[in-house]
């Protein structure tokens, strides 16, 4: 099976921050908090769109951050939650955590959608911290981070265009000249057959797959296990193209090539004679070709859609290339018959990532103890270092995760240095 692959950057938006407010009532000094609480933040959600086909468009773009929430505002108003960033995927795309190898999500159906990272929560506002100990407190939670990961997509590539014809009319070097990216994993799980697959675009920026489907089929006449994928190729198959040799240079008539090849996917019986089909007068470069096109012409039906073109010298392959994307795009899926479909491979949910409330506590050269880990780090970029009540809360916190207890079994001593991330500040027993 061919792997398409891309690694991409995702981040939850950031929560808005909490606000520190009070009401001013006319005869009232001084009447209470009142500041509200920041929106969350955005989600990023990837959505299976089946006009997708490939994860050409990830090539351009590869870092997704979603919105964040708005701020608390006075008279306890909350802040909105942001928008959720949606992302298109083809049908078949996994997703995995790009650190753990974790598949997050199985993207199968139309509008399947799945949360790959989640955005923060909004930071509390004044209102949520009075007690009757403290009741008009100045302090207000920043919102916390949006959540950030690096995930792999892997698409199962399928084809959309088939490509038959004789030996040697063109079929690979056509191919090979339309394909502006190849699969990154070519792994094919039956080694017996590599078909010849590539992926397309058109200048239009449309995207397909196309196959050499006799690469395929003769592989499942030598009875080779082809089984299910095989099937699967041929049912995503839904136009064919027929590519034929105008020079005649081996001594055949295009015409009856035409017509010997339409005979044998007649016998494969896999309807495949049922899908719409755009011919290829391949070779046009050649002398004699352009006689042997006319009369190719007159012998088939005045409908037949036919592309006079160069593979070797690359003539009229963007008309040929619209042509297959536009016949694409308005064919449905055939279903084979005797068809068995497995649908062992059912969807995977996502799942949340670990929150960790470990730290870790290293030495610097000059003698400073160094902070580190997820919980302390989103527990100080929530903290509001511009009001005292802020950086109390801050300091019982760590206390309670028994920061200070570790501290100072590690030496630190009244005014030694701590650092996390870009702050410092001075130990105190
Ligand atoms: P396939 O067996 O159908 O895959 O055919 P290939 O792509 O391997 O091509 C067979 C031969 O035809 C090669 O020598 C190609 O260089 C040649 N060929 C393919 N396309 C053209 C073309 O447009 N013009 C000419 N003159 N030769 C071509
Ligand atoms: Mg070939």
């Amino acid at each position: 099976m061919f792997v398409d692959h891309v690694k991409v950057y995702v981040r939850g938006g950031d929560g808005g921050d909490g606000m520190v407010a009070f009401r001013r009532e006319k005869y009232v000094p001084n009447g209470g908090p009142a500041g509200g609480d920041g929106g969350k933040g955005g989600n990023i959600v990837f959505m299976v769109d089946e006009g997708l086909r490939t994860l050409m468009d990830f090539r351009y773009k590869r870092i997704f951050k979603a919105d964040r929430g708005t701020h608390g505002m006075s008279k306890n108003q909350h802040g909105a939650k942001a928008q959720d960033t949606i992302i298109q995927v083809p049908p078949g795309t996994v997703v995995k955590d790009a650190d753990t190898g974790e598949t997050i999500a199985d993207l199968v159906e139309q509008g399947q959608t799945a949360i790959i990272t989640r955005g923060g929560r909004g930071g509390r506002g004044n209102s949520r911290f009075a007690t009757p100990q403290n009741p008009a407190p100045e302090l207000s939670e920043k919102g916390e981070p949006g959540f950030e990961r690096n995930v792999v997509l892997e698409l199962k590539v399928l084809a959309d265009a088939g490509l038959v014809g004789f030996p040697s009319v063109g079929k690979s070097t056509l191919l090979s000249v339309v394909s502006a990216a190849k699969p990154k994993i070519a792994e094919y799980h039956f080694t017996t057959i590599v078909p010849n697959l590539g992926m397309v675009e058109t200048e239009d920026q449309r995207s397909f797959v196309m196959a050499d489907l006799p690469g395929l089929i003769e592989g499942a006449h030598q009875g080779v296990g082809l089984g299910h994928q095989f099937l699967r190729h041929i049912e995503r198959t839904r136009v064919i193209i027929h590519v034929i040799d105008m020079s005649a240079l081996e001594g055949r008539d295009p015409y009856d090539d035409y017509m010997t090849i339409t005979e044998e996917l007649k016998q494969y019986n896999m309807r495949l004679t049922e899908r719409p089909e755009l011919i290829v007068a391949n070779k046009m470069d050649m002398p004699d070709a352009e006689e042997n096109l006319k009369k190719f012409r007159e012998k088939m039906p005045e409908d037949a859609q036919i592309f006079p073109v160069s593979a070797l010298s690359r003539q009229g392959l963007s008309n040929l290339l619209f042509a297959i994307a536009d016949l694409i795009e308005v064919t449905p899926e055939f279903p084979l018959i005797d068809e068995e479909v497995d649908e062992s491979e059912s969807t995977v949910l996502y799942k949340h990532e670990k929150e960790s409330d470990g730290f870790t506590i290293t030495r610097e050269s000059d003698g400073a103890f160094v902070l580190s880990g997820y919980a302390i780090e989103r527990m100080f970029k929530m903290t509001d270092f511009s009001r005292e009540d802020s950086i109390r809360r801050f300091s019982r916190q760590m206390r309670g995760m028994g920061i200070d207890d570790a501290l100072r079994e590690r030496g630190a001593e009244n005014g030694d240095t701590v650092r996390l991330l870009e702050f410092e500040f001075e130990f105190m027993d």
